[in-house]
């Protein structure tokens, strides 16, 4: 019935093809028309509000090869999320066609994230033949900025920051030939029409140009010299990471004492030169979302020229990543191979994105600037994986991921949530129907500047989502700056939210649960309870609408409140003092003879600006104190990692026993693991052993209590969220336990487990708050 026969005498069928998911600004358009000229198929392609829209008629056959490459061989940017094929009948179409998109029609369309420069575009940009050769913003519809540079959408030239180039002829004919690379493709440039790079010193004078900017920073790097330069989201700190002096330099201006720098290495060789990288981690270094991944540093390397331990002091791993713009791959085009990259700004303020204000917040730090004149609209940090067990979890989303959404379990009529996230390594959270709109990384917001971004990044990713959130949740703690920005926002209702709730929930809502009651093992540094303590172990049992805590580690006073949590050796003392009486005093004056005790035991027996703890972060950082491993957190979680660092790979059987400890009336007690891990130093058991057992030891603390939960309950799901759970030897532990005991494990992986996931579990639980609400 649908066929018709054509004048040649052969039959045509016609169908439509609705694509749903990110199908703009990755060449969808252009892919489905080449296709169509390989086919030989009739018809035409257009951008609506529903989706990619394609008309497709020819000979079965040949629709039939042209479906099935479209579906089985979409651009390697493309997400498709449905795929709807109906037959129509046949209309005769004489050639194939993009179609003008309407505007208004592309609201619903996704604006997609950022991507890594394309092999193609690699390859013109070291061609001298080549107009685009060494020019540092070559770009084409499979590779370039987007996110970072989008004012408004429908994702448009002229609503991004290339709108101030005019395109040149050449440009132009590329951008409207739907047979080209550059077919559509916003932000394509060239030397002629572009934007341009120029190198200032740190006076601002120009010291070079588009002419002679490459050599000019080979010769600054090689000088040992810094180098803020202006890149796809925001101003890295660049300096050659072999050189000892330069990264020492650039610790002691930037403020950052310890906490590991992150490394760009020319390519893939050079990573494997110095680190361990597996499958899985290979395929994300090179993937267009380049992220940076933590790797495992070989013990030696093969030409015996090891890198500066400045680069990661005290860490067996370093965070690699390889270049993902023109610009970077031309600046390993010289001599050298490994720079470290680190976020341009000064220790916990939002990273440096404009030219104008370049100079003042990093002029201290950096000896040269690289800038250029295209302006970064959304500010975007690179992002950071660990990959685990073969599986990616992801500890920064941001460049590459954002906004791409996460998926949830939430219906098309939902009004739109939001989650304002923590204070610490926050991102917030749009959930628009089953989207999950997660934020780029915003970072600390202690600081007025930390605030001031989270409310512009806020206004510019509604914008780009178009949700206008009518419901806000935010965090309980009372003294929270992102709780006070989020009243500011208007809306129908507010909700609070608990901390670790807010962990569990994301932990839900990341593995497509519903609104079902799991049994939550939350471990992190600290978040408010609702008794007012500091909360941070917490076997929990919840789903979105409520939890009760039926678990947790005992109190500890922490003296100094965040004097304790910078000093870790405040907590070992409290610890000791609270748990082993006199006993314990004896070992804290043993352990540390060099500390003024009394005045820590005045404020821990007078509760003295001592808020209570019951963190799992405090307890890593008593035993990494007492152990000698970290006194001083001069970053956060620093003691944490060290002891979870100190594990050697090849722990031996000793290694496998638990510490004693006890449990009751819902209570973690750990004293007698303190009194053993001290006995144990004291004989001369290796750091390494010791900081095994302790790690085994909290996982019986945790399966024991989960079990018993389980026992009263029946649930056998248990999720693991919190910050703690980065650590790799307790995850997989962990995981191991309660997988051979008959749970199902549910954990993070597209989310982070730390503070940066909590904003999606505060906008679920806020939806079915909300939702009661309304019945
Ligand atoms: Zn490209
Ligand atoms: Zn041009």
């Amino acid at each position: 019935m649908t066929r018709q026969v054509q004048p040649g005498g052969k039959t045509v069928s016609r169908y439509r093809i609705v694509i749903k998911g990110v199908v703009q600004g990755v060449g969808f358009r252009p892919f489905v028309y080449n296709l169509a000229q390989v086919w030989g198929v009739k018809g035409s392609v257009l951008n609506s509000s529903r989706g990619v829209v394609i008309e497709a008629e020819a000979e079965e056959n040949n629709v039939a090869g042209f479906l099935s490459e479209l579906k089985n061989n979409p651009p390697q940017l493309s997400r498709i999320s449905d795929y709807q094929l109906s037959k129509m009948p046949p209309a005769g179409y004489t050639s194939f066609v993009i179609l003008a998109s309407d505007p208004g029609d592309e609201k619903e369309a996704l604006v997609p994230p950022d991507v890594a420069i394309c092999a193609d575009c690699a390859k013109e940009i070291i061609d001298r033949k080549d107009r685009h050769y060494q020019y540092p913003f070559t770009n084409c519809t499979n590779c370039g900025p987007r996110f970072t540079i989008i004012n408004e959408i429908p994702y448009d030239r002229p609503k991004t920051s290339m709108a101030s180039f005019s395109m040149c002829d050449q440009c132009a004919r590329e951008y409207h030939d739907p047979a080209d690379r550059r077919f559509h493709a916003q932000p394509t440039a060239c030397p002629v029409c572009g934007p341009h790079v120029e190198v200032l010193d740190s006076a601002g004078r120009n010291v070079a140009g588009k002419e002679n900017w490459l050599e000019t920073c080979w010769n600054i790097l090689q000088d040992g010299k810094i180098l803020a330069l202006k890149g796809l989201g925001g101003y890295h700190l660049a300096c050659d990471a072999k050189n000892k002096e330069a990264v020492k330099a650039l610790r002691r201006r930037k403020g950052r004492d310890a906490k590991p720098f992150a490394v760009m290495c020319r390519d893939l060789e050079t990573v494997q030169k110095y680190c361990v990288a597996g499958e899985k981690e290979i395929e994300l270094l090179i993937s267009p979302l380049a992220p940076i991944i933590i790797l495992r540093k070989h013990l030696q390397t093969r030409l015996n020229e090891g890198l500066p331990e400045e680069l990661a002091p005290g860490l067996k791993t370093l965070g690699v990543m390889l270049p993902y713009t023109p610009l970077h791959l031309l600046l390993f085009s010289g001599p050298l191979d490994m720079l470290v990259m680190t976020s341009g700004n000064y220790s916990n303020l939002p990273l440096v994105k404009d030219n104008s204000r370049a100079a003042g917040e990093l002029g201290g730090i950096a000896d040269y600037f690289l800038q250029h004149n295209r302006e970064i609209v959304n500010r975007c940090d690179d992002s950071l994986i660990q990959v685990v067990d073969g599986e990616p979890h992801i500890y920064r989303r941001s460049r590459g991921y954002v906004p791409h959404p996460v998926l949830v379990p939430r219906g098309e009529d939902e009004p739109v949530i939001l989650g304002i996230g923590g204070e610490m390594k926050n991102n917030f959270c749009l959930l628009k129907k089953n989207q999950a709109f997660m934020s780029q990384y915003i970072g600390e917001i202690d600081s007025l500047e930390g605030e001031e971004n989270l409310l512009t990044s806020f206004f510019n990713l509604r914008k780009l989502t178009d949700a206008i959130p009518e419901v806000v949740a935010y965090d309980a703690h009372p003294g929270y700056a992102s709780a006070r920005v989020a009243r500011q926002i208007p809306a129908r209702a507010y909700f609070e939210v608990q901390h670790h709730h807010a962990h569990l929930a994301s932990c839900l809502a990341e593995n497509g649960l519903g609104n079902e009651e799991v049994i939550g093992a939350i471990l992190d540094g600290t978040g408010y309870g609702t008794d007012g303590n500091l909360w941070g172990f917490e076997i929990l049992t919840g789903n979105y609408d409520d939890f009760q805590r039926r678990f947790h580690l005992a109190y500890v006073p922490l003296p100094g409140g965040e004097a304790a949590i910078r000093q870790p050796w405040r907590t070992a003392v409290a610890y000791l003092l609270a748990f082993l009486g006199e006993e314990g005093k004896r070992s804290a004056g043993l352990i540390f003879p060099e500390k003024n005790l009394d005045v820590i035991e005045r404020m821990v027996a007078g509760g003295f600006n001592s808020p209570l703890s019951s963190g799992c972060g405090r307890l890593f950082d008593a035993v990494s104190a007492l152990l000698g491993i970290c006194r001083e957190n001069t970053y956060e979680g620093q003691a944490a990692v060290e002891l979870g660092e100190a594990i050697q790979e090849t722990a031996g059987n000793d290694d496998m026993q638990t510490y004693p400890y006890e449990t009751r009336e819902g209570i973690i007690w750990p004293g007698q693991m303190l009194a053993a891990i001290i006995d144990d130093k004291m004989a001369g058991v290796p750091v390494q052993s010791i900081s095994a057992r302790f790690h085994r030891t909290l996982v019986s603390m945790v399966g024991e209590a989960v079990e018993r939960v389980s026992g009263a309950t029946g649930i056998k799901k248990v999720a693991l969220s919190g910050g703690t759970w980065q650590n790799q030897y307790l995850f997989r532990t962990a995981k191991q336990y309660f997988s051979a005991r008959g749970f199902e494990v549910l954990y993070h992986r597209q989310v982070p487990a730390n503070d940066g996931g909590i904003a999606l579990g505060q906008a679920m639980i806020a939806h079915w708050r909300w939702r009661k609400r309304c019945v």
